[in-house]
């Protein structure tokens, strides 16, 4: 039977240039991407499209060679059990297919052209679409990233499509999810400096820090770059501020440092009572990290603590309670 088990790829691929296609008969679509900033090589380059409403995607895939149920099973179809009805996941929405490592359509991101309160929708957690092991066009970044040894991580497709149009082809996203250890494994290959950019809201920031912690804990290189203003990469290539985003990309506060502050930052510490309680917040957090590392950074807690007569040896670290960490620096 014609209809079943069509490999995945293909249900992906056949839908995603049916997007493309669309994508480049619809003005207002065309119009939207335009006035983000987005190049006509980068609609290309990333596969973007373009999805309809609900029922002409339904038409269309029954059109095809293959069943709704495949459709479903992919995730760009939904079905409402209480209605018993499929509808399309992707409706009047810019679409971004989202690609494997080694380069195959897994799921798709989708921006609203309409102002519908959803910004985003993301194909749904499956078998093979794994958000919190995916990085947004890794499979386009990668080349690039092993040059350079080094890899911008943001949060969205936006500022990934910006930031490459800017030259800087090392970018990727995380995909509406935080950063997770199941994402350390890609990360690692090549071992590349890791630059976190994402949104300079509070809500990024917030990421930020988290992520920070993990990646420090887990032993790599890099930093965080922070944008005043709350404004995030794509808004930055936009208002044209290439240089400037190159210098903070090298000067990324190290992840360590980045995480310090961050504590420092939440406590007054004219108050002896917080600043006590933030003494052992960095100190926890110091002991995720290698022997020598809590020893280098001890040092630094106590000097941005300090005036106050904080001397290092103040903050006993027990080296012997380090049981988080889960791996030894990489050595570079
Ligand atoms: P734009 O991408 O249009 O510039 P923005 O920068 O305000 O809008 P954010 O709200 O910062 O967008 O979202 C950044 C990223 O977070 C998106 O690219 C998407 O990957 C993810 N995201 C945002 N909202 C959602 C959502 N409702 N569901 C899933 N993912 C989301
Ligand atoms: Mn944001
Ligand atoms: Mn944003
Ligand atoms: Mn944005």
């Amino acid at each position: 039977d014609n209809k079943h088990n069509k490999p995945r790829s293909q249900v992906m691929d056949k839908l995603n240039e049916w997007y493309q296609m669309l994508l480049s008969k619809n003005q207002t679509a065309l119009n939207y991407i335009k006035e983000r900033g987005i190049y006509e090589s980068s609609i290309e380059k990333f596969g973007i499209g373009y999805a309809p409403e609900s029922q002409a995607t339904l038409n269309y895939i029954r059109s095809q060679q293959f069943s709704i149920k495949e459709a479903i099973d992919m995730g760009v179809v939904g079905y409402n059990q209480e209605r018993n009805q499929t509808y399309a996941r992707f409706v009047e929405r810019i679409t971004f297919p989202i690609f494997s490592a080694n380069g195959s359509i897994v799921g798709f991101g989708g921006r609203t052209i309409t102002g519908h309160q959803a910004k985003y929708v993301n194909s749904p957690e499956t078998a093979f679409f794994n958000k919190s092991r995916l990085l947004y066009a890794y499979h386009l970044a990668k080349q690039s990233l092993h040059k350079k040894q080094e890899i911008i991580i943001t949060e969205g497709y936006l500022d990934v499509i910006m930031l490459h149009q800017a030259g800087f082809d090392n970018a990727v996203a995380t995909l509406g999810t935080a950063l997770t250890h199941e994402h350390l494994p890609l990360l690692r290959k090549g071992s590349p400096r890791v630059v976190m950019a994402y949104d300079g809201d509070k809500a990024g920031r917030a990421a930020a820090l988290k992520a920070s912690k993990l990646l420090s804990a887990s032993g790599f290189n890099g930093g965080v770059v922070v944008f005043s203003g709350g404004l995030d990469p794509a808004d930055m290539v936009k208002e044209g501020r290439v240089e400037e985003l190159s210098n903070m990309f090298r000067e990324a506060k190290p992840f360590i440092e980045f995480v310090l502050d961050e504590i420092l930052s939440l406590y007054n510490l004219k108050d002896p009572k917080a600043k006590e309680s933030c003494m052992q917040e960095g100190i926890a957090y110091l002991k995720t990290l290698s022997p020598i590392l809590q020893e280098e950074y001890k040092t630094y807690l106590a000097s941005r603590l300090g005036g106050l007569g904080v001397s290092p040896s103040l903050l006993k670290l027990n080296t012997q309670t380090n049981t988080n960490r889960q791996n030894i620096p990489q050595q570079r």
